[in-house]
C-alpha cells in the first residue's frame, strides 16, 4: 500500500475502494502469470491451480462458517447480490401460488435494487422497507408486511453512503421464526455486507441471514472480485447457464489470481476487525469533535451510534458538497460527495430521499471514510482542511450573494 496516496495527500474514501494490501497482491502474482492455466483442465498445471482456487474458497468458508460449496466466487459486490437474488428467487419461485413479494429496504445499494426492478417488470411484487429519520430500518413494517407470498426479505448490513448500520441480526431472526410459525422453507434473507468486512465478523450463524454479498474491492482485495455466500440449508437453484464454473451460478473461466486475492484479503481482514473497529471509531470520533468545534453548522447525517466506525456523512448548510469536495481536493485531501457509485449520475441520493420521505431532501453532504492508512495525524490534517474549505466557501458565497439577489 505504500504507493498509494503518496506525496503528502490524504485519501479518505475507503469507503469507495481500499488500495491493494501488499501480501494479497503477492499471493494473487503467480496466478497472473506463470499460473495462469484455466483451472478446469485434467493436466498437473491446471491441476495445481485448480487446489489454490478450491484452498482459496475454503478459507472463505471457514470465515464465513459455511462448506466449501456454499461459497459463489463472483466478479464483485455486484455481481454477487445480482447471482443471490435471482438465483434465491428462482429457487423458491415454483412453489409460490399467485404473485410473489420481496421486501427490501428503501437504502439498498443501486446493484440490489436494479435486480428487483428487474423482478418487478417479471411480475414480482416489491415492497420498499422505509427508513427512520436517522437512516435505520423499520423492523415493525417488516413484522406486518411479512406473509406467506414473501419470498425475500433483503436489507443491507450497513449502507455505502451514510455508514449507518442496520439490525440484521434481529431481522434475521425475525425472518426464521416466521418460517418456523409457517412451516416454510421460505422467505430467504439476503444481506448486502460488502461494507463491513474489515469491520465486523462475517459468520452468517451470528448474523442470522441465509446469504450475504462481499467486495473484495472494500477489503484491501482486487477490484473485480467477491463473493456470495449462503447457509447451507438451501439448495439454490441458478438462473445462468452456459458453463459448470463455480457450481453453474457464475459460468464462465475463472478469473483465478482474483479469487486468490479475494480469499487473502479476507483473512488478514477478518484477523484485525475488532482491532481495526476501536481504531477507526477513535479517529472518526476526533475527526467529528474536531470539526464540529470549528463549524457547530457541520450536520451528521444518519445515526450517530449504529453508524460504521469509519463513516462521517456531513452536510454544511448552504455549501453545494460537491464544490466542496473541490476544495477539499486541492488541499490534498481525497473524499465523496456521494457513493462512488453514483457520482455522475446527475441523481439525488435514493439514501437521502428515504431518511426524508416524501416531505423534501436532504441537503447532499461529503463522506469522509477512514482505513488502514489513516493515521491521528491525517485526522488533523483532514479537519483542518474542511475548515478551511467550508469557510472560503461561506466567504464566496457571502461576496456574490448581492449579485445572485439582482439577477
Ligand atoms: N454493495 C455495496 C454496499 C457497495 O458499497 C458496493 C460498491 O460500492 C457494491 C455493493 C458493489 O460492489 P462492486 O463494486 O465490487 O461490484
Amino acid at each position: 500500500m505504500k504507493w498509494f496516496f503518496q506525496n503528502k495527500r490524504i485519501y479518505a474514501d475507503y469507503a469507495s475502494g481500499t488500495p491493494i494490501d501488499q501480501d494479497v497482491f503477492s499471493a494473487m502474482r503467480p496466478f497472473i502469470q506463470k499460473d495462469s492455466f484455466n483451472p478446469q483442465g485434467l493436466y498437473k498445471e491446471s491441476r495445481t491451480v485448480h487446489t489454490a482456487l478450491e484452498n482459496a474458497r475454503r478459507d472463505v468458508a471457514r470465515l464465513c462458517g459455511v462448506t466449501d460449496k456454499n461459497v459463489v466466487f463472483t466478479s464483485g459486490g455486484t455481481e454477487a447480490n445480482m447471482i443471490a437474488i435471482l438465483s434465491l428467487y428462482e429457487t423458491v419461485i415454483s412453489s409460490i401460488p399467485g404473485t410473489p413479494k420481496i421486501l427490501v429496504s428503501s437504502i439498498e445499494h443501486p446493484s440490489v435494487l436494479g435486480v428487483v426492478e428487474l423482478l418487478k417488470k417479471r411480475g414480482c411484487e416489491i415492497i420498499s422497507i422505509p427508513v427512520t429519520k436517522e437512516g435505520i430500518v423499520d423492523v415493525s413494517f417488516i413484522e406486518k408486511n411479512l406473509d406467506t407470498q414473501t419470498v425475500l426479505v433483503i436489507v443491507m448490513g450497513a449502507n455505502n453512503e451514510i455508514g449507518t448500520v442496520q439490525p440484521i441480526s434481529r431481522i434475521g431472526r425475525i425472518v426464521r421464526q416466521f418460517r418456523k410459525d409457517t412451516n416454510s422453507l421460505y422467505p430467504y434473507m439476503h444481506s448486502d455486507i460488502v461494507q463491513m468486512g474489515n469491520t465486523h465478523s462475517v459468520q452468517l450463524s451470528g448474523m442470522h441471514v441465509d446469504s450475504i454479498a462481499l467486495s473484495g474491492s472494500k477489503i484491501y482485495g482486487p477490484k473485480g472480485s467477491g463473493v456470495w455466500v449462503f447457509q447451507g440449508a438451501i439448495s439454490p437453484k441458478s438462473w445462468f447457464s452456459g458453463g459448470t464454473q463455480e457450481f453453474g451460478f457464475r459460468p464462465g473461466t475463472h478469473n483465478v489470481s482474483a479469487c486468490i486475492g479475494f480469499a487473502r484479503a479476507l483473512v488478514i481482514a477478518q484477523k484485525t476487525y475488532k482491532s481495526e473497529y476501536e481504531r477507526l471509531l477513535e479517529l472518526r470520533k476526533e475527526l467529528y469533535a474536531q470539526i464540529q468545534s470549528a463549524l457547530p453548522d457541520a450536520v451528521l447525517i444518519g445515526s450517530k451510534k449504529e453508524r460504521l466506525p469509519h463513516n462521517l456523512y456531513l452536510a454544511f448548510p448552504n455549501i453545494s458538497a460537491e464544490q466542496l469536495v473541490i476544495e477539499l481536493d486541492a488541499r490534498g485531501v481525497a473524499v465523496s460527495s456521494q457513493s462512488a457509485c453514483s457520482t455522475g449520475n446527475g441523481k439525488v441520493s435514493h439514501v437521502l430521499q428515504a431518511i426524508t420521505g416524501q416531505d423534501g431532501i436532504l441537503q447532499e453532504g461529503i463522506r469522509i471514510s477512514l482505513g488502514r492508512n489513516t493515521t491521528k495525524k491525517d485526522i488533523l490534517e483532514i479537519a483542518r482542511a474542511v475548515k478551511e474549505s467550508v469557510t472560503k466557501l461561506y466567504t464566496d458565497r457571502n461576496r456574490f450573494l448581492p449579485y445572485e439577489k439582482n439577477t
